[in-house]
């Protein structure tokens, strides 16, 4: 039996000078003054100043290390400043630093063939874009390009991108103050079996229900006017509920029957979050078009893209795709992407990430949910993990209302903080969700300290 280590015993250290700390503060007055944050009412922010990041660890402003088990917004699946990926910018810089996307582009061309190999089936042509929205713009234009049709399904309890086709596909409170209601997309149930909604006991119930309500729903809209249904293959920000592989390939099945072309947004869950390259394997399902961005590269350059099959792909062999990015493919993003698969593939970093759920996160989490009345469930996959966080376990009311915030998940937020974790958090839920990479001892000290901060969540109730 090994001793555990506490958080402070473990991983990098670094000492900040006072002026540093000081340009930091500069830093936070500029950003306050000049800097328009995303999806925020700007008077009210206090945003937190990084100071430096390295591995599973960032420095605040004040020079603190806190563990980061947020992955930024879930996109540093290789941890920060991995030592190949920053060098391979570097060299990319030093060679060519931008190409317009008509001409070969080296670092393009190989970072298109290794995403090929990872992807499900014969999803083998990338479409690259600048990040995960555009990405799932272009999925929906080629979709609609392709079958002639328009409408597009897509689920409740789900993120899509900030974009205008993309936060309309968005089944989260994100859309509302963003949706015209003439965007063509309808939303439908999926399965979430622990706030069931088709009132189901049993995960086949709930797989069987959803189905039939998605089938009532494509019959009711019109199979012959839906271009294509939109779905995370695990919903990421919205809770990570895994979906029933019944329901995963009934899907498929139901899309193949209707002509509807079947978009998979991996956006998130994609590139060894979830344990897997893509979150598709573990359903044995193939999408017709494979969104990704964040993990492709970990966000080092901005990057996302389109993996699609070759029966779309035809459809702009002779006829030209409407549609591009000045962006598209850059050296720079694309070296990184390059840089990140081949160390993932060296370092065996997706089925460390699979390990880490199956033997230390996942059996950590069910135990830390027996330990507190505050939890309503713990439930994911790999590195890839959502903690439900309820007033009353019989009731499942949850600790904070859907779309919105409250004093007591704050709470628990800022006592993840002050014992030096940075949780990732939205609405009633935190998620665990470190970098691939994270080592077991580092997920044992970040469950310790998120263990210690969900007492402050039980003493509420
Ligand atoms: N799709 C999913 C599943 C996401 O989680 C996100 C971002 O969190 C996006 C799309 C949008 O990606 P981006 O912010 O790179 O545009």
């Amino acid at each position: 039996t090994s001793v555990r280590r506490g958080a402070e015993d473990l991983g990098p250290t670094r000492e900040f000078s006072a002026e540093a700390v000081e340009a930091g503060r500069h830093a936070y007055e500029l950003d306050r003054r000049h800097v328009f944050h995303s999806w925020s009412a700007q008077g009210s922010l206090d945003p937190m100043t990084i100071l430096a990041t390295e591995g599973s660890w960032i420095w605040d402003g004040e020079g603190r290390r806190l563990l980061d088990f947020s992955s930024q917004l879930v996109n540093t699946n290789i941890g920060h400043q991995h030592p190949s990926v920053v060098e391979a910018i570097r060299r990319q810089a030093a060679d060519i630093c931008t190409v317009a996307p008509q001409h070969v582009n080296p670092a393009r061309s190989r970072a298109a063939e290794l995403i090929a190999e990872h992807t499900p089936g014969d999803l083998d042509r990338i479409f690259f874009t600048n990040g995960g929205a555009d990405a799932n713009e272009h999925a929906v234009r080629m979709a609609r390009l392709h079958t002639g049709r328009y409408k597009v399904l897509s689920r409740y309890r789900s993120y899509h991108g900030g974009t205008d086709t993309a936060v309309n596909l968005t089944g989260d409170p994100r859309r509302w103050p963003n949706d015209y209601g003439d965007s063509g997309v309808v939303h439908f149930f999926g399965p979430f079996l622990y706030r069931s909604r088709f009132h189901a006991t049993t995960e086949e119930e709930e797989s069987q229900r959803a189905l039939e309500h998605l089938e009532e729903t494509v019959r009711l809209e019109g199979p012959e006017n839906i271009a294509a249904l939109v779905l995370e293959s695990i919903p990421g920000t919205s809770g990570i509920m895994i979906p029933p592989t019944s329901y995963m390939r009934g899907v498929r099945e139901l899309c193949d029957r209707h002509g509807i072309v079947l978009i998979a947004d991996e956006v998130m869950a994609g590139f060894g979050r979830s344990g897997r390259w893509f979150s598709v394997e573990h359903f044995d399902v193939v999408p017709d078009l494979l969104t990704f961005a964040k993990g492709v590269n970990s966000g080092y350059v901005p990057l996302g893209g389109v993996a699609i099959s070759p029966h779309i792909a035809e459809t702009f062999d002779q006829r030209p795709y409407p549609g591009g990015l000045t962006y598209s493919g850059h050296p720079l993003a694309t070296a990184s992407a390059v840089a990140t698969l081949e160390a993932m593939e060296a370092e065996g970093i997706v089925e460390h990430a699979a390990r880490l759920g199956e033997e230390t996160i996942g059996p950590r989490l069910r135990k830390i949910a027996e330990r507190h009345p505050s939890v309503g469930e713990v439930r994911g996959t790999g590195v890839f993990w959502a903690v439900e966080l309820v007033k009353d376990p019989e009731t499942k009311e949850p600790l904070a209302p859907y779309g919105g915030s409250s004093p007591e998940m704050a709470q628990v937020i800022a006592a993840c903080k002050e014992r030096g974790l940075l949780p990732f958090a939205n609405f009633n839920r935190i998620h665990v969700v470190p970098p691939c990479t994270v080592s077991v001892d580092e997920a044992h000290a970040g469950l310790d300290i998120l263990d210690a901060a969900l007492d402050v969540a039980d003493a509420m109730h």
